[in-house]
């Protein structure tokens, strides 16, 4: 009954992906020796610096480290697939995920200007670089995620400085939460992104949880790794996509429900799946029992995805925007526009609404702090609550370990004042302790119900 309540498939909206076709360029790039990197957890400052290209023909250079998202059983397997994860010299708030294989480069740049996405996933010398994930992105270019929220109250509601409401005051930041999360890849998957092998599906996996890993870990102090048998789930030409009433292997035409897109078929079918040939996870799993805390299925014949708001499962284009995007439902979280029935927010332009709607210059690739809220309070609320029992205890994750983090306490005006329309003013805040590297961010609500 608990399951019924907490998912619901209403809200239909489009997202486009912006065309810049001359914003990809095709260039060379030399992977450094990266064997004496220290580990991200360690603590220690990366003296390895790493120079990425980007799309303007310039570069930029990270600290890097490695960061393993593979666990040992997987990575006995496949050895050639490693991780990295990078910090911006020039700007600290700047990251870079690496994946690299016996022929794959992958890499993605979360920069000031908008992600930066490098392959030569079609194993040429010459790389891709390119504010657009991919050229299937372009062809493909609009994409309809299909979610809603059970509670409007928390789409209505103000936040204030503390996450989540000033009593209980969450904080973040003080812990690193890791979740195990597992991929039904499909075929058509495995041969639209990789080569068609389950070492190249495997890598791109890889190279997405290293992605993911870089927004989940700076904004939420959570993260992903993949799950021991990981191999299993991804499917080949020699080894086909399961198909039937309980498969992934819908078309338009043979899914009945909603407009037939093929996502609200199969997205029902990912738990039971995982549970028959992985074991035991997501909802309703316990503690000491669970083999897996968040699940999805990657298909290319979606129109976008779709997701349990909260919940763990998901169905999904492979593609990193729609990954994040639905997994920021997973938290909890509505859309970020307000004509979407969203949060108020006019940050810019989030992952949580219409790139469309993004302002001019707006990166909109960033959770707004209402997700961040939204999926700190599932987090504490849902989890502590002992009406859901083990329902919701996959928050607990695989594992959680104190960040050592001092978290600072900001410094600005809090209210008592107004600016009156069309005037110029500026913004100043700081933070005890403070630190140059520091990345501030400032949001305001929109008080309209129409735009
Ligand atoms: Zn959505």
């Amino acid at each position: 009954m608990i399951r019924k309540n907490i998912i619901s498939f209403i809200l239909l909206i489009n997202f486009v992906i912006p065309h810049s076709n001359n914003h990809t360029v095709y260039t060379s790039f030399d992977i450094m020796d990266l064997s004496g990197c220290p580990s991200l957890k360690s603590g220690i400052i990366s003296n390895v610096v790493m120079s990425f290209p980007t799309p303007h023909g310039k570069t930029k250079s990270f600290h890097m480290y490695k960061s393993s998202v593979i666990p040992r059983e997987l990575s006995d397997k496949f050895s050639s697939i490693l991780t990295y994860t990078g910090v911006g010299v020039e700007f600290p708030s700047e990251r870079v995920s690496l994946t690299v294989s016996e022929s794959f480069v992958k890499a993605m740049i979360l920069s000031s200007e908008g992600n930066v996405f490098i392959s030569n996933l079609n194993q040429s010398d010459q790389f891709r670089v390119s504010f657009n994930e991919s050229d299937l992105a372009l062809e493909n270019n609009e994409f309809n995620c299909g979610n809603t929220i059970s509670s409007n109250s928390s789409i209505l509601r103000n936040f204030d400085s503390c996450i989540g409401e000033n009593e209980p005051c969450y904080t973040m930041g003080d812990k690193l939460i890791t979740y195990r999360i597992a991929m039904i890849m499909t075929t058509d998957a495995t041969n639209a992104v990789s080569d068609g092998t389950v070492q190249g599906g495997l890598t791109w996996i890889a190279s997405m949880v290293n992605q993911l890993n870089l927004l989940w870990r700076r904004e939420l102090g959570f993260e992903f790794v993949l799950i021991p048998n990981q191999d299993i789930l991804i499917f080949t030409d020699d080894n086909l996509t399961p198909g039937g009433d309980d498969g992934f292997t819908y078309t338009w035409d043979t899914c009945t429900q909603a407009d037939g897109d093929p996502k609200y078929c199969e997205l029902g079918n990912v738990e039971p799946y995982l549970d028959s040939v992985i074991g035991v996870g997501g909802l309703n799993a316990p503690s000491e029992s669970r083999l897996w805390e968040y699940g999805l299925v990657l298909n290319p014949i979606y129109n976008g995805g779709v997701a349990q708001a909260p919940g763990p499962i998901s169905a999904n284009n492979p593609d990193y925007a729609v990954l994040n995007h639905e997994l920021g439902h997973n938290l909890g979280s509505a859309h970020n526009i307000t004509i979407e029935g969203g949060y108020r927010c006019t940050l810019g332009g989030t992952i949580m609404g219409s790139r469309t709607r993004t302002s001019d210059g707006g990166i909109g690739d960033q959770y707004s702090l209402h997700t961040i809220e939204m999926g700190y309070k599932k987090y504490n609320e849902l989890l502590n609550n002992p009406i859901y029992s083990n329902t919701y205890s996959y928050l607990n994750g695989y594992t959680s370990i104190q960040s050592n983090n001092i978290i600072p306490e900001l410094n600005v005006p809090n209210s008592n004042f107004s600016i009156p329309k069309e005037t110029p003013f500026l913004l100043e805040g700081s933070s005890t302790p403070s630190n140059p590297n520091y990345l501030f961010s400032w949001e305001q609500n929109d008080p309209t119900s129409s735009i």
